[in-house]
């Protein structure tokens, strides 16, 4: 399975436009891995997670969404959904033909895409339907199971993906899991973990923190939920609590948990 990470950022970037704090500073200074768009992954060349920045990403990192034939939705929030960016799926702004895609989510994100393009959409190729937490979805080759994430949103929707060899929980944005959602957690393993860490050194509630993200390393270490080798990747980091990515790894590299970065490919 092939993970490549469009963007890692929170909703406004890193640096955030219209600050400059000693993060966001830094981050103009260093350039590279500490400049983030909003989080977005795209698995194999036919599964994307989220859609914002992804023009842009496909501009600065080299991706191509042309095989995407499923997208799944976190949640309805802007930073991780905009509906304009399927405008790009149809002539003239897409000179060759596009699979079909099947836009899955959470029913209020859903409702977000369809006011725009409606349930179906033979010119654009694009259909939709709503996720239910804990009912898995089979599809081009994937189980997907969704489940609740902790997030202020009508129907905040994380992910466990696997396609038969490998197997990730894609979880952004969420706080501290809901009970239920650790309890079917526990009943899967996984080759990567993808997990929100909005909030550093500051508070967590909505958002996790670089305490929730430690402390779940080694719950789901301790719990027997990582494979031989599993890599556990922070990522949607906020220039508000989040220091540039040299200090970051320097913070997580002794948990032995990876700092995600824009543009990083990597097989699994
Ligand atoms: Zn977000
Ligand atoms: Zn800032
Ligand atoms: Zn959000």
């Amino acid at each position: 399975m092939r993970l490549f990470f469009l963007g890692t950022g929170a909703a406004e970037g890193y640096p955030a436009p219209f600050c400059h704090c000693e993060n966001c500073e830094l981050a103009r200074q260093r350039g590279g891995r500490s400049l983030r768009l909003r989080s977005s992954l795209l698995v194999n060349d036919n599964l994307l997670i989220d859609c914002n920045d992804i023009v842009a990403a496909c501009a600065l990192y080299g991706a191509n969404l042309d095989k995407v034939t499923t997208m799944l939705m976190t949640h309805s929030h802007t930073d991780h959904l905009d509906p304009v960016e399927m405008s790009w799926r149809a002539y003239p702004f897409a000179k060759t033909p596009v699979p079909t895609m099947a836009v899955l989510g959470p029913w209020d994100a859903t409702a977000r895409m369809e006011a725009m393009w409606g349930r179906q959409n033979e010119h654009h190729r694009l259909w939709m339907a709503d996720v239910r937490h804990g009912v898995r979805i089979w599809r081009d080759g994937y189980t997907i199971t969704p489940l609740a994430a902790n997030h202020g949103t009508a129907y905040p929707t994380i992910y466990a993906i696997d396609d038969g060899k490998r197997s990730i929980l894609y979880s952004t944005d969420t706080g501290r899991y809901p009970e239920a959602t650790w309890e079917r957690i526990k009943t899967l393993k996984f080759d990567a973990v993808i997990i929100d860490e909005t909030m550093g050194y500051g508070p967590s509630g909505g958002h996790m923190n670089a305490e929730d993200v430690i402390y779940y390393r080694e719950a789901f270490e301790a719990e027997g939920l990582l494979k031989p080798g599993a890599l556990f990747i922070a990522q949607h980091f906020s220039h508000g609590y989040n220091p540039p990515y040299e200090e970051l790894c320097e913070l997580f590299g002794p948990h032995d948990i990876a700092v995600a970065y824009d543009g990083w490919k990597l097989d699994i």
